[in-house]
């Protein structure tokens, strides 16, 4: 296969934005999917994004620069606006934004009014020893996907967990960085598969707690 073609396994989030901006290098770019595109783990999203990723600065500059990128993106695609809500003790929150230096500054609801109508309707579902069954997803140990090179001409990108959608815009740009050859955002390391085999690679196990 000649160096300006990349064939893209899986027609998910992920993989369509991968071929997207290798196809912006000029790249030709062929997709394989086994289904129908955007049929498996992509169609079940809440398509929520957040900036708050407590502990993992490498997570929060992906999410920042897909959001950087979706502009051009919004007449089709419009994630939600409702966020995420941390429910619990207010000094545990709070030792959880101190570790969010890159979001903005912690917004504590008190009372369930002074949310809007449809998350409070949300709020009355919470029941003590209520099991809430969302979905499931594929995450590594630390909440890091997978996101760079596994061979020679070969290149992983998934393991997206809960936040697949808003980080798929910077995903797929990285990985395109990676095929071209193209120099590399700081966080490039912190995301690659390699990562497994520095043995100075420290997992950021305790932050992983806190994300979804
Ligand atoms: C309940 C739920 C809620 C979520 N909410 C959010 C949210 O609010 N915000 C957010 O950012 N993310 C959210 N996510 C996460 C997000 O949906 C995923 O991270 C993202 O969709 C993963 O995309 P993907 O392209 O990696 O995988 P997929 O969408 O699963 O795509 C993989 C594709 O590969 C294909 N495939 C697999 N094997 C082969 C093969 N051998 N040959 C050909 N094709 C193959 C599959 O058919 C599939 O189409 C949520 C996920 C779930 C389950």
């Amino acid at each position: 296969m000649p160096a300006h073609e990349a064939l893209v396994v899986g027609a998910g989030l992920l993989g369509l934005s991968a071929g997207y901006f290798l196809a912006k290098r000029g790249f030709r770019v062929a997709v394989l999917e086994r289904e129908a595109p955007l049929s498996c783990t992509s169609d079940k999203s809440t398509e929520c994004y957040r900036v708050f990723w407590p502990g993992d600065e490498a997570l929060a500059a992906l999410v920042a620069r897909s959001l950087e990128l979706l502009p051009p993106f919004q007449s089709t695609a419009r994630p939600n606006r409702r966020g995420y809500l941390y429910v619990g003790e207010e000094a545990a929150l709070a030792a959880l934004a101190e570790k969010a230096p890159h979001a903005g500054p912690l917004r504590i609801h008190r009372q369930g009014t002074s949310y809007p109508q449809g998350a409070r309707e949300g709020l009355n579902l919470l029941r003590a020893g209520a099991l809430v069954d969302g979905g499931y997803y594929v995450r590594t140990p630390e909440n890091r996907p997978f996101l760079g090179p596994v061979a020679e001409g070969v290149y992983l990108l998934g393991a997206f967990s809960g936040y697949g959608v808003m980080a798929a815009l910077g995903a797929g740009e990285l990985l395109a960085r990676w095929v071209a050859g193209e120099a590399l955002p700081s966080y490039a390391q912190a995301l690659a598969p390699g990562r497994y085999r520095d043995p100075s690679y420290q997992p950021p196990l305790e932050a992983a707690q806190a994300q979804l």
